[in-house]
């Protein structure tokens, strides 16, 4: 499709039309003093793309919530009544989206089809729209070219958009995307002459890491109890704070909350690097040590996945350096486990 433009100043106008619709617009937003990717109405609400990184929540919730109720059940005189919770998806539309994270729904899809379909999961995929924004600047923990990706690469993203002085160029990547912007041809024009993207940032690639090597040792089961993990983890404290702030983190739980009467099931965010997370009913806990957790969720990303999915469940956002309270950093590991 050939390029569009959306003026900075448009941007009111596109989220009045999706949400008059019955769509709902997200976008990096303030609240509590930080950047969160949340529900806008109006574009003043919208926080300017040059004035974050990457919003500190992933937008993986829109389409994995933190909780939700899978059924209600009431025991009768004659049995159990399950009363299923219908999912029924409105159209999302991400704005500002930064490349690394929009590459992360796919990682997401790979989980939630692999063995089993989640429906609740695709339909709410499905009405995601996502429109990225290449990024002009970056930070000491950005490493997306390390996993293969860069401030201005398109995977997972339906219309990129590249920032210009007063607006972005836009480019429909997906049938999604170029439908969303046929639909939104008041918001989308042509590009005007003198309007020129901005330069992107430079990303260096983290010395040493190189992800066949390290896929390669983490495949050799003789390394799994290698002293080195213990020594390379021990300030970890098991907060779970990475894993809740990583857009490809998908592990949850399912919980029945009520009585042995009434109640509901429930889908919550669960972490791996929570100790009970795998403690089993006998009080045996194959994963007993912080150091095995961690190691558990770096598989995970780059030996799990990889063999699994052909993908790396690692998109190099940083997020989970920026958060972790003792900055203990996965590019150190991956370093460390590429000699
Ligand atoms: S592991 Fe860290 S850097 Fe990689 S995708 Fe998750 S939060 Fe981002
Ligand atoms: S955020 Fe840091 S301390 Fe918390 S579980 Fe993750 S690695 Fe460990």
């Amino acid at each position: 499709m050939t390029e569009k433009y959306i003026a900075k100043d448009a941007l009111g106008a596109l989220i009045t039309v999706v949400t008059s619709n019955g769509g709902r617009f997200v976008a990096p937003t303030l609240d509590a003093r930080q950047v969160v990717y949340k529900e806008v109405t109006a574009a003043e609400a919208v926080v300017d793309v040059n004035d974050y990184i990457l919003p500190r929540n992933s937008y993986k919730e829109i389409a994995f919530p933190q909780t939700e109720v899978l059924y209600k059940y009431e025991l009768t005189r004659s049995g159990v009544d399950i009363d299923p919770v219908e999912v029924v998806a409105r159209q999302t539309v991400v704005f500002g989206a930064r490349p690394c994270e929009a590459a992360s729904l796919a990682s997401l899809n790979a989980v939630f089809t692999w063995d089993f379909i989640d429906e609740d999961f695709t339909k709410r995929e499905e009405s995601i729209v996502v429109l990225s924004v290449g990024c002009v600047n970056a930070d000491d923990e950005c490493f997306c070219t390390t996993v293969n990706l860069s401030p201005e690469s398109t995977t997972g993203a339906d219309v990129a958009l590249y920032e210009t002085e007063n607006g972005y160029v836009a480019t429909a990547i997906t049938e999604k995307g170029t439908a969303f912007v046929e639909a939104h041809a008041g918001s989308f024009v042509d590009v005007a002459k003198g309007e020129t993207k901005k330069t992107l940032a430079t990303v260096e690639k983290v010395e040493g890491v190189d992800l066949t090597k390290l896929g390669e040792r983490l495949a050799k089961t003789k390394n799994y109890d290698s002293p080195e993990w213990a020594e390379l983890v021990r300030k970890c404290c098991g907060c779970g704070a990475c894993t809740y702030s990583c857009p490809t983190c998908h592990c949850f739980d399912i919980t029945d909350e009520g009585t042995a009467f009434e109640g509901e099931r429930r889908k919550n965010w669960d972490a791996c690097q929570f100790d009970h997370f795998t403690l089993h009913a006998s009080g045996h806990n194959p994963r007993d040590t912080q150091y095995k957790r961690y190691r558990n969720r770096f598989m995970c990303k780059f030996h799990i996945y990889p063999t699994k999915f052909n993908s790396t469940g690692c998109v190099g956002c940083g997020r989970c350096i920026r958060v972790c309270p003792v900055r203990l950093d996965i590019t150190d590991l991956m370093t460390a486990m590429s000699k």
